[in-house]
């Protein structure tokens, strides 16, 4: 695997590897890598011929500057794990992505208006900026995102449409912990109680599954009882930031029974202790 910290150095790698006919994959990523990163690394690899992953914590996509100051940051394990998974990282420094400040935002309208994006102002700008700027570095064929950032991959699919980037997206799906709590980069903060604790997310998501699957509640009926699921877990340190059934078409909140056939997806996000 080679390393660059340059983008000079990274493109002309690449541009060598473009002008021998070779495909290149890219999965950008925050670093302290596990099983979900590999599975993306894994399926780019099987459709590219050349993998590039990116490390970088982008202080721009932070809107709580505790948790940009605890983001778990791990490159030596990062880079062991690594070795046999990808050909290329890319691993700038903060002064080789912002030379200087940003100045450009994004509004993807009602994309960002609900969920991650109403409870982290700018996330979604600073993550389409970091995001632009890592597709120009990299001209990649094909970018794989993973679906536990289910709205990221919509808000990205509309980046890559409006700003017409030469670059497929790819949705791989949600890697998940035995006792179904999503892999997160954040877990290695939880000590073993919240760990234990947090399985009440996943929990919570399967109930609404199962209500919606009976089709005897509608999605606000559904909302409302997990909502109260919630508000007893409040003794437990945990604490729901919000909970959404949405249409995988447009990304709507629905509100109606989903009628047969239509895709959607149930969203949750919460707090155990302070960590997101
Ligand atoms: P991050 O390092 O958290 O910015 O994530 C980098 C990429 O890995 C994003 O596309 C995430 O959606 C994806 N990812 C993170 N966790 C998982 C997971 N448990 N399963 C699948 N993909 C994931």
């Amino acid at each position: 695997m080679l390393i660059f910290q340059k983008i000079s150095t990274l493109r002309l790698y690449l541009n060598e590897q473009r002008r021998k006919g070779l495909s290149i994959g890219f999965v950008p990523t925050m670093g302290a890598l596990h099983q979900g990163h590999l599975s993306l690394l894994e399926t780019a690899q099987k459709e590219s011929d050349c993998t590039v992953c990116s490390i970088f914590v982008n202080p721009n996509q932070f809107n709580n500057p505790d948790d940009l100051l605890k983001y778990p940051r791990m490159i030596e394990k990062d880079v062991n794990l690594l070795k046999n998974n990808c050909d290329v990282l890319f691993y700038p420094s903060e002064k080789e992505m912002y030379p200087q400040q940003v100045v450009l935002t994004f509004d993807f309208k009602h994309l960002d208006q609900i969920m991650e994006g109403a409870s982290r102002q700018g996330h979604f700008s600073g993550v389409a900026t970091v995001v632009s700027k890592l597709l120009h570095f990299v001209e990649p064929d094909i970018a794989f995102f993973g679906q536990k950032d289910l709205q990221q991959c919509f808000i990205i699919q509309q980046l890559v449409k409006d700003l017409s980037f030469f670059t497929t997206i790819r949705v791989c799906p949600t890697i998940r912990e035995t006792d179904g709590l999503a892999m997160s980069s954040r877990n290695v903060r939880l000590n073993d109680i919240d760990r234990k604790n947090a399985t009440n997310l996943y929990q919570n998501l399967k109930i609404a599954q199962n209500l919606i699957q009976k089709q005897e509640n509608n999605p606000l009926e559904v909302k409302k009882i997990i909502l109260q699921n919630f508000q007893e877990l409040e003794k437990i340190n945990i604490r729901l930031d919000y909970f959404e059934i949405v249409d995988m078409e447009d990304f709507k909140i629905l509100s109606d029974l989903p009628i047969h056939g239509t895709f959607i997806a149930i969203c949750i996000a919460a707090y155990v202790r302070d960590i997101r």
